[in-house]
């Protein structure tokens, strides 16, 4: 048996803890045991909007749910509102899930809400989740660390701040590129990498609402892949996938790997 969380005393607000719990990248059977037993605790969850409903079928009904959304170009809830929040209802004696999508350290704000709960001496425990990449990766069978492939991956934002990623020197690593947020901008992306010297014909895949019903898999070469995403319709949320260790889903594109069948409770 599994022990779960079991929150710690505070030191201030009387049995007040918050758990930063990753809701994995959708389908609700890949959350973790913790998670749900996390989510079963719950008086105030905290979500992100990646979320799926499906995870928060897990929350307590008498549970406060508060959608907490950051969207690329849409408005978003700020992220000092989100942290202010989650430490007055832990000082209020609450126990509060904060709800990230995938990992809730992969591209999470973890670092600032982790720093805000620690400052404000507020315990925390966080609980993995299945990051998208991973998950990308899954839906297409891409090995994204393979033996012949290089000694590693890389997980990489496209949304980098004007210039601030050295796309030459990824690829001078030789090894496999998992971007997220890179789909609205996979042309200057997909620009930056041939012109630090990677191969037109370097295969690539993009997976969009892995693990969700509204799965959208492709794999193309990089000279062919924002075409293929145009004609796909692969949209946010999505992973793009770049590297040798994509050849295979490349070469396999006529008949991609079904979806695994959903496990039965
Ligand atoms: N903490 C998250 C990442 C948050 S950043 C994690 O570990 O997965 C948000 C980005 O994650 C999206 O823009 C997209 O690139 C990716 N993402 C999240 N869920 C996804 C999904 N189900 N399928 C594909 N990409 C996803």
């Amino acid at each position: 048996m599994t022990s779960g969380p079991s929150p710690r005393p505070s030191p201030k607000g009387e049995g007040g803890f918050v758990y930063r719990v990753g809701a994995g990248p959708g389908d609700p059977e890949l959350l973790t045991l913790k998670a749900v037993k996390a989510l079963e605790r719950a008086e105030v969850v905290l979500c992100d909007e990646l979320v799926s409903e499906g995870v928060l079928a897990y929350a307590r009904p008498d549970a406060r749910v508060v959608r907490v959304g950051k969207r690329g170009g849409r408005r978003s809830t700020p992220q000092g509102f989100i942290e202010r929040l989650m430490i007055a209802e832990a000082l209020a004696g609450r126990i509060v899930v904060r709800l990230k999508g995938g990992d809730p350290l992969v591209f999470g704000r973890g670092g600032e809400e982790c720093g805000a709960l620690a400052r404000a001496g507020v315990p925390y425990e966080v609980v993995n989740g299945i990051t998208s990449g991973l998950a990308a990766a899954s839906a297409l069978g891409i090995p994204l660390t393979h033996r012949e492939a290089g000694p590693g991956a890389i997980l990489v934002t496209g949304h980098d701040r004007e210039g601030d990623t050295d796309w030459g020197a990824l690829v001078r690593t030789g090894l496999p590129l998992v971007i997220y947020m890179g789909v609205a901008r996979c042309e200057a992306i997909q620009r930056s990498l041939l012109d630090a010297g990677m191969m037109p014909s370097t295969p690539a895949a993009a997976v969009s609402n892995a693990s969700r019903p509204q799965q959208v898999a492709i794999a193309a070469r990089l000279d062919e892949l924002p075409a293929a995403l145009r004609e796909a319709a692969i949209a946010s949320p999505a992973i793009l996938i770049i590297g040798e260790v994509a050849r295979s889903a490349l070469e396999n594109r006529a008949a991609p790997p079904a979806r695994a069948a959903r496990l039965r409770r």
